[in-house]
């Protein structure tokens, strides 16, 4: 049996990209999955701080997403969805990989190298290479690696701006059973989703991000109608006429196409031969229909479990201790093979 796990930062409402490339793929997996087959499904409170919060702000994020993870579809009869930071054996083995993490491959990973140019950018950093950013923020994997890990995971459901990460977790799996000299964690391997880059409506150079500052750049699961629309019809295109399939030369025409497919499972190839012909105004006009009949049903459910937070923070507090029973074990394992066993 296989044991999925995956996990979303309480940063702000899901939007349209983690839904087509990952959460889509966390509900299918419910239907498709082997009955005996584990689903941990994470709400990932400690990686959110790895950036500043605002306290009050991320209380209310983390009670959103809850409610946001269930209209989507998350059974929590069927899958464990919990607040990772209700389960401290996260820190705990994360502290012990990171004694087992170079320095120089967290130097390497890509995510940490954009927030350090970012930094180096806006001239908050011009003479160190990593003057403010936080240890949390460099070891920011490690932790994600610390998630799957703890629940010896066998694959996990990410969108495509993860695969470096799973690498590296990949190769900590690794390091780890060969420091012990025993098979303790499986190597987890990645579940690639079809649509597995939603691009920025405002910048389609860069993916959709709940953390990009231009609101209108990415589509909530929450946004009304009226919302989906004026996002879609402000979207960044080209001078082009046509419609054409062409992620390198025109990002922001295809990746509205990926949209549609990946909203309706019409695939890529049948939506641009539909729509060859057609003017910029009437691809926007068929992206918004396909949102909007995936998203409509998924907003109004959202609408009615926010009525009882009292049942969110319920699943929240049941889904904890079902990880922990898990995780628990596995940490007396890894501590044991490590001399860190009850003395
Ligand atoms: P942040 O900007 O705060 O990092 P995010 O939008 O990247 O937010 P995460 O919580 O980091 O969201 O990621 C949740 C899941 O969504 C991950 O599996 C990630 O791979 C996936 N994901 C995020 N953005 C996209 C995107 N634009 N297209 C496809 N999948 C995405
Ligand atoms: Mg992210």
């Amino acid at each position: 049996a296989q044991t999925i796990f995956s996990g979303i930062q309480p940063t702000g409402v899901p939007h349209l990209g983690n839904y087509l490339g990952a959460l889509a793929n966390w509900v299918a997996l419910q239907k498709n999955a082997d009955p005996q087959d584990r689903l941990i499904y994470s709400i990932v409170g400690y990686h959110a701080i790895t950036l500043p919060q605002d306290p009050r702000r991320l209380e209310r994020e983390r009670m959103d997403i809850m409610a946001s993870l269930l209209a989507i579809g998350i059974n929590p009869e069927r899958s464990i969805l919990f607040h990772q930071d209700q389960v401290l054996e996260h820190v705990e083995l994360a502290w012990i990989l990171n004694c087992m993490t170079s320095m120089g491959k967290l130097k390497r990973v890509t995510t940490w190298k954009s927030k350090l140019a970012v930094a180096r950018n806006d001239g908050t950093d011009k003479n160190q290479d990593d003057g403010h950013l936080s240890l949390g923020l460099f070891a920011y994997p490690v932790l994600q690696a610390a998630d799957i890990l703890l629940y010896k995971a066998t694959r996990v459901p990410v969108g495509e701006d993860q695969r470096q990460h799973l690498e590296l977790c990949r190769d900590l799996a690794d390091v780890f059973n060969r420091t012990v000299k025993s098979p303790i964690f499986p190597v987890p391997r990645h579940i690639i989703t079809p649509a597995k880059r939603v691009l920025s409506l405002r910048d389609p150079m860069q993916k959709m991000s709940k953390s990009a500052p231009a609101a209108n750049s990415r589509i909530l699961i929450t946004d009304s109608f009226d919302e989906i629309a004026a996002k879609v019809r402000s979207a960044v295109t080209d001078s082009t006429r046509g419609i054409t399939y062409d992620p390198i030369s025109r990002p922001g025409v295809s990746n509205l196409v990926t949209i549609i497919s990946g909203c309706t499972d019409e695939s890529i190839e049948s939506v641009v031969e539909r729509l060859a012909d057609k003017g910029h105004g009437e691809l926007k006009g068929e992206v918004v229909d396909a949102v909007e009949s995936k998203l409509g049903p998924v907003r109004r459910e959202y609408e009615r479990i926010k009525q009882d937070e009292g049942w969110i923070r319920e699943v929240g507090r049941r889904g904890a201790e079902k990880a922990r029973a898990l995780a628990v074990e596995t940490m007396v394992d890894v501590k044991t093979r490590l001399g860190l066993g009850a003395l």
